[in-house]
């Protein structure tokens, strides 16, 4: 079982002048956006805590990204990327008739899951990492990519019924 502190108050430290981490986080190593990108648990360039695990079945891998709040990674234009990003991942589980509920997950702690064998990895830390400086440049280019082989992906308010199974 992986710890996870998501949502947990108090207490926290500094880390490096970027907004205020979880103690029990205080020991996460920093994900380099060029380096090798492995599951496992980290601190991002942004200030962000971001978790890189495979789902249970392994059809899919599931990034979590959480801000704790911080004001600079909730604007409406980073939430907005976000949720490109989001989308983008998401076209190629409706092209494959994928039915686990993934979707756009809006808020304080953000869920992606990226199906096995449609965007690579490294690519998809990469653009959340850039979207978290405020490059949207490699989101928009996933988000294109994704487009040209599945088709137009939903856009905001539509599609999100699924909850009736
Ligand atoms: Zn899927």
């Amino acid at each position: 079982m992986t710890i996870e502190h998501n949502g947990i108050a108090g207490p926290y430290f500094e880390y490096d002048g970027l907004p205020a981490q979880h103690v029990v986080d205080k020991d996460l190593p920093l994900i380099h956006p060029y380096a090798p990108v492995t599951p496992g648990r980290y601190l991002t360039p942004g200030g962000g805590r971001l978790t890189i695990r495979p789902t249970e079945m392994r059809a899919h891998i599931r990034i979590t990204l959480d801000h704790l709040g911080c004001p600079a990674q909730l604007t409406d234009e980073k939430n907005n990327a976000f949720k490109r990003l989001a989308l983008a991942a998401e076209g190629y589980c409706v092209q494959a008739r994928c039915r686990h509920r993934a979707a756009h997950a809006d808020g304080v702690l953000r869920i992606f899951e990226v199906r096995t064998g449609s965007i690579p990895l490294a690519a998809f830390v990469r653009a959340a990492l850039a979207v978290e400086l405020g490059d949207f440049t490699p989101t928009d280019r996933l988000l294109q990519e994704t487009e040209a082989l599945a088709g137009p992906v939903r856009q905001e308010g539509e599609g999100d019924q699924a909850s009736g199974g």
